[in-house]
């Protein structure tokens, strides 16, 4: 196998939005969780993603965790390597954008490498430099607030210089907008000076397409889903990779049983499940139980073994924001949380071991609980059930296996039928 294009993520979500956005763009895409093991059977596949998890811990650590990443990617092929970064540039003084970029751009040689964390069609643009959210420059939006990295400068030009042992330039939008070979000819002046990185404004979508088509050429490039999605355009446009132009593999049906489980509390959500009351079987778990140590797992198990030969069920936690207080209250929001998560995991790990081969979760944290706990190596991007929530097959588990796992508010009131409906 020869990748078009590898990525590493620094985080699990945004690794899927990226994964996603080639998948929509018709690159088959595989998302694996951390840096795969060598002997892991890969499908035929355009674009992999490596998911880390490396966006705020120590620098040192971020750099030889993306390194390995790259070395693996590099190692199937591939010519281009996206660092995937946040659509608001999360990052501090120390680090962890700028030291990664220098390490990768070390290992693979690259001359000048094209940053941009542009991303239009969710509000995230790029001019002289200068990032906006939505509206409002960075600096005044609800990033300078974050807990972990509080952006308190809209300049990535600066912000990046901060962090990189290199000068950092800007390719503006009077470039972008003349076309690939203005950003060409200002990225060889820039280069030219001794420069290793440039900032590169983009507004629309046909500007992510012209940077695409100029990164493409370059070994390593850096950005959010944004670039990701016009390194895609140019890989189909360029003829190096075929269209899937139907978005998303479709591949052999599992079969088997399937069950939802719920573990987010948001307004979607509740309403998700009692559109599925009408059409499933549902369990209610008891939170107080889970905190006070009795086996509501196994109640729950119990419950669900002998219906799954009949049809989907669905076990949720999902209280009503008042409830969900009163419990917090009650044991402390981190102990309340971190027990229901691991409690769905049980769950869903003996309902695998009982032979479920579809799974929906509904909840990001609980989500990476249950991912973490089934240990799949990875996942191939399928069809889209709602925006932002593909259908994704295992690779590597034995037999086959679909899931989809959804956070938040995302998703119709019939989120569950749909996603069933589509995991054949
Ligand atoms: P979302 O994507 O909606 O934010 P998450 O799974 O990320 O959903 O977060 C929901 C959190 O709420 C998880 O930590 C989960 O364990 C916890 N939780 C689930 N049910 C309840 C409940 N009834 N009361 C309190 N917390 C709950």
């Amino acid at each position: 196998m020869t990748l078009a294009l590898g990525c590493i993520a620094d985080d699990y979500t945004g690794a899927s939005d990226l994964a996603n956005t080639l998948t929509r763009a018709g690159l088959r895409t595989l998302q694996t969780i951390g840096i795969p093991a060598d002997d892991l059977a890969l499908p035929e596949v355009d674009a992999v993603v490596v998911s880390l998890k490396s966006r705020s811990i120590e620098a040192g650590l971020a750099v030889s965790r993306s390194r390995a990443a790259e070395t693996w990617l590099r190692g199937r092929g591939a010519s281009h390597v996206l660092f995937k970064i946040c659509s608001t540039f999360d990052s501090t003084d120390a680090g962890n954008i700028g030291p990664v970029m220098d390490a990768l751009r070390d290992d693979c040689g690259e001359g000048i490498v094209l940053v941009t964390p542009a991303f239009p069609e969710t509000g995230r643009t790029v001019y002289q430099g200068n990032l906006f959210v939505g509206a409002v420059p960075l600096n005044e939006s609800p990033l300078k607030d974050h807990p972990l990295n509080p952006m308190h400068d809209s300049s990535l030009v600066r912000v990046l210089a901060r962090q990189s042992r290199t000068q950092i330039g800007l390719v503006d939008l009077a470039a972008v907008t003349r076309g690939a070979d203005a950003v060409r000819a200002r990225l060889a002046e820039l280069a030219g000076k001794g420069i290793g990185a440039a900032i590169i404004d983009a507004v629309f979508d046909r500007d992510l397409e012209t940077i695409g088509l100029v990164a493409a050429e370059h070994r390593l490039s850096v950005g959010a889903s944004g670039i990701g999605l016009g390194l895609a355009r140019a890989l189909v446009s360029t003829g190096k990779v075929k269209s899937n132009a139907a978005g998303g593999e479709s591949g052999a049906a599992v079969g088997g049983p399937a069950a939802c489980l719920a573990g987010s509390c948001s307004q979607a959500t509740l309403k998700q499940i009692a559109s599925a009351e009408q059409v499933m079987p549902v369990f209610h778990l008891d939170p107080d139980r889970i905190l006070t140590g009795a086996d509501e797992a196994q109640r729950a198990l119990d419950w669900a073994r002998p219906r799954l030969a009949e049809g989907p069920v669905l076990i949720a936690s999902s209280s009503t924001p008042d409830q969900v207080a009163a419990l917090q209250a009650r044991h402390g929001r981190d102990a309340a949380g971190h027990a229901i998560e691991q409690a769905m995991a049980d769950i869903a790990e003996n309902l695998v071991k009982s032979g479920v081969r579809r799974l929906v979760v509904a909840g990001g944290e609980t989500s990476g609980a249950v991912v973490d706990r089934l240990r799949i190596p990875g996942f191939l991007v399928g069809v889209e059930i709602a925006a932002g929530v593909p259908v994704l097959r295992a690779v590597g588990a034995g037999g086959g296996m679909l899931l989809a796992l959804k956070s938040g508010n995302f998703g119709g009131p019939e989120f569950f039928s749909d996603a069933l409906r589509l995991m054949r």
